[in-house]
């Protein structure tokens, strides 16, 4: 049987595999994205502080320049064509010495208001006009900076001449105003400085920074992501085992749908139902059907099969051949039998099936009743038998030997009988038998109980009776049926006649004797009675 809910696992979906994709992914992403946010953060913050430091470091220069009484106007020193005045010269000297203090100022310029330069660490490039959007900014009172790489030589002793490196360099544009002892905002701007700072050490710094921070992050979230893993791991284990309980499960129901389908389809065929189960919502039928309803679309048709109409219910209405070309009627014979609800056949059949069992319960249970009833009973007389005398007389017995009290037992025999049946009759010998019976149980008490003992003999439990007592029982039993009188002309007096044995138990004088013995005892005083002359009653001894 095909099984659409296999066990194998071709359309598991991998629980592990994708969170081991996308959380890698997203680790990298994230740790990237990190390390970014630090550097471009100390970067800015490296800017700034460089940006206030150069600007400190222009006041001071600008402060010392005009101590020295160079600057009157500062920026006439470069006007005469690059000659290098006395001022000049004395600003290049204090400039050099300041410079020096600060070993990552690697440049100073000084430019007038048309961005020519008027002073230049490099003397060379006096008097060049700079357009630099920064320096422009700066003349227009703003500070401006901008970050750049130069070529820098090395400065090492054991360096090789000429051998450059690559440094991060800040360049920094300072407005000079005019006429003031410090820089003020709102005094009008005569020009600019030009300060050139070295940040390739903070950098690194930074740059490290960012790398330690990166690396951190890297191998916390690394302990986390192995972390991640196991419970991920264990997740899938357990949906993965969840899915085989699913899948075996499924696999389980299909085998007992299909088992079903299969047993009903066994029942169809057996109770020669003509409809074929297909599915839940197709059946069909193969008979032949009409409606006898007059206003039924069908009724008119002759020969319509089931088969034909065999549809669908879909939500509750009906779909199919007959449906739409008859109409929905629902008393239609071959509509009931095209979309007939199998299982409330089915159900109904065994309804009736299980009440039916219930029923021939109850008649099994009664007749065992019955049969239980007339095990103990003398079919003939409708005493009770030997087989009950027997349970009887074992209960009683215990009893006596329980409570120590006697009982007694009457044997009696019809005198005679034989000779009786051979006058008269088997079948009259019947009824005599059977009137003896009656009197005698009519005879006796309600808590006595007579029994046939066998042929014509009957036998007589007497419980919590003594001896005398149970010899009047006797005494009384013998007159009752010598006084029905019934004619027996074989015998002495010419009427039916019986003789009696009587025996007692009294416990207390001897414990260890059974029940037969006792009747025993009786049997053998009837013995004695028949010996004589009949129709009498004979003691046993007491045991
Ligand atoms: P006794 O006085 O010594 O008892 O003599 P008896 O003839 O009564 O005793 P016996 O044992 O010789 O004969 C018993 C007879 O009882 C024989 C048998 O045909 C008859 N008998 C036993 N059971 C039935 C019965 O069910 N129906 C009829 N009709 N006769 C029976
Ligand atoms: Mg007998
Ligand atoms: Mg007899």
């Amino acid at each position: 049987m095909k099984s659409s809910n296999s066990p194998e696992y071709s359309d598991h979906f991998n629980l592990q595999k994708y969170f081991t994709l996308y959380s890698i992914g997203f680790f990298v992403l994230l740790t990237s994205l990190l390390g970014l946010v630090f550097i471009t953060h100390e970067k800015k913050i490296l800017v700034n502080s460089a940006v206030s430091a150069a600007k400190e470091f222009a006041l001071q220069l600008n402060y010392h320049v005009q101590e020295k009484g160079i600057v009157p106007n500062i920026m006439s020193i470069g006007n005469s064509n690059i000659e290098r005045s006395e001022d000049y010269e004395k600003l290049d000297k204090i400039i050099s010495e300041y410079i020096s203090e600060f070993p990552d100022i690697v440049k100073i310029k000084i430019f007038d208001r048309t961005g020519r330069t008027v002073y230049s660490t490099e003397s060379e490039i006096i008097g060049s006009v700079n357009t630099h959007d920064q320096l422009k900014t700066a003349l227009s009172g703003q500070i401006a900076s901008v970050l750049t790489k130069r070529m820098k030589p090395m400065t090492t002793d054991n360096n090789e001449n000429g051998k450059m490196y690559e440094v991060d360099i800040l360049e920094i544009y300072l407005p000079i105003y005019e006429g003031h002892k410090g820089m003020k905002l709102q005094e009008t701007v005569i020009g600019a400085f030009e300060v050139y700072k070295d940040v390739s050490e903070v950098f690194n710094e930074a740059k490290m920074g960012g790398y330690t921070i990166s690396l951190l992050f890297i191998l916390s979230m690394s302990i986390l992501f192995l972390i991640w893993q196991m419970i991920i791991r264990k997740a899938d284990r357990i949906i993965k085992q969840k899915n085989s309980e699913i899948n075996k499960y499924n696999l389980e129901l299909e085998e007992a749908q299909q088992k079903i389908t299969e047993s009903i389809d066994e029942v169809i065929k057996h109770e020669s139902f003509h409809v074929r189960y297909i599915n839940k919502d197709l059946i069909m039928c193969w008979e032949l059907k009409k409606c006898t309803k007059t206003d039924c679309p069908s009724y008119e048709s002759k020969d319509l099969r089931c088969w034909q109409v065999a549809g669908t219910f879909c939500g509750g209405k009906a779909q199919g051949i007959f449906a739409q070309k008859y109409g929905d009627c629902r008393h239609c014979e071959v509509f009931k039998h095209a979309f007939g609800n199998r299982i409330n056949t089915i159900g109904e059949s065994f309804n009736n099936m299980m009440a039916l069992l219930q029923s021939k319960h109850f008649e099994l249970q009664e007749a065992n009743q019955k049969l239980n009833v007339l095990i103990d009973i003398d079919p003939l007389t409708q005493i009770a038998n030997r087989r009950s005398f027997q349970h009887r007389i074992e209960n009683t017995h215990l009893l006596t030997l329980r409570y120590n009290h006697p009982y007694s037992i009457i044997i009696c025999d019809i005198d005679n009988f034989k000779l009786y049946n051979d006058t008269y009759g088997h079948q009259q010998g019947d009824y005599v038998l059977i009137s003896v019976a009656n009197t005698m149980k009519s005879s006796i008490r309600r808590t006595d109980e007579i029994f046939r003992w066998g042929g014509e003999e009957f036998i007589v439990i007497l419980p919590e009776q003594n001896h005398t007592d149970a010899l009047k029982v006797a005494e009384n039993l013998r007159l009752a049926v010598h006084n029905l009188g019934i004619k027996h002309q074989k015998s002495d007096l010419q009427i039916v006649t019986i003789s009696c044995g009587v025996a007692s138990f009294y416990p207390w004088k001897t414990k260890d004797i059974g029940w037969e013995y006792v009747v025993k005892q009786a049997d053998d005083a009837l013995y004695k009675a028949k010996l004589g002359k009949k129709n009498c009653v004979y003691s046993a001894s007491t045991v």
